[in-house]
């Protein structure tokens, strides 16, 4: 069986879980160092990413996510997770967790847009079919750098308005992420992506 973590300090970890479940994937929520133990891989919903930081601080979780992107075990960040792993966060006052070669900024769409939806073209997950993948922005962070070793997986299109083009879903070795909700959309195949990543990797993490 395979066991994805969820951290579920804030957010919506719950939506994570559902499709996780609908995938027949064992989920664990992780509030603690403890809960991190023995995972195949670990989700870190969107939320809001001061709040997010402030409790990974008081529940002493900082250097055991550190330890775990160490590790490389496989973690996927969906907006503010993805600001989290971000190696350079603009307008953060909390260290990030720096998985990603990206540099990002938070909100960064402006309030005229701050929440929307589009069709994206995403190759590495598609099933065969060329269907777009229904994509929920929800006060999103803006990419803004995207380092060498960065696979960008969809961008957002040409007519997009001031930030398009910009990257919305990126891998980096194990790690993926994405700056919309993969876990609002009914549509499960990111969730399958990530969870072939985790098979494919194929082992579970366990701190010292
Ligand atoms: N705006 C939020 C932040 O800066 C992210 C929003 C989200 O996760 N949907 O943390």
């Amino acid at each position: 069986m395979t066991t994805i973590g969820v951290l579920s300090l804030q957010g919506d970890f719950v939506e994570h879980q559902a499709v996780l479940r609908r995938l027949s994937a064992d989920v664990r929520q992780v509030r603690t160092p403890d809960g991190l133990r023995d995972l195949d891989g670990l989700i870190m919903p969107g939320g809001e990413s001061t709040t997010l930081c402030r409790l990974i601080q008081d529940f002493n979780l900082y250097d055991p996510l550190r330890a775990v992107i160490k590790s490389g075990l496989p973690v996927w960040g969906t907006c503010a997770g993805l600001i989290i792993l971000a190696q350079r966060a603009i307008d953060l006052d909390f260290p990030t967790l720096g998985a990603l070669d990206i540099t990002v900024r938070r909100n960064a769409y402006g309030r005229q847009v701050d929440s929307f939806e589009t069709n994206l073209s995403i190759p590495a997950i598609a099933d065969g079919s060329s269907r777009p993948f229904h994509s929920v922005f929800i006060r999103a962070p803006v990419i803004e750098e995207v380092g060498a070793g960065v696979e960008v997986l969809a961008h957002l299109p040409a007519d997009a308005g001031p930030a398009a083009t910009s990257t919305v879903a990126l891998r980096q070795g194990p790690f993926i992420a994405t700056t919309f909700h993969p876990e609002l959309a009914d549509d499960d195949r990111f969730h399958r992506y990530f969870l072939d990543i985790v098979r494919q990797q194929g082992r579970g993490y366990t701190p010292k």
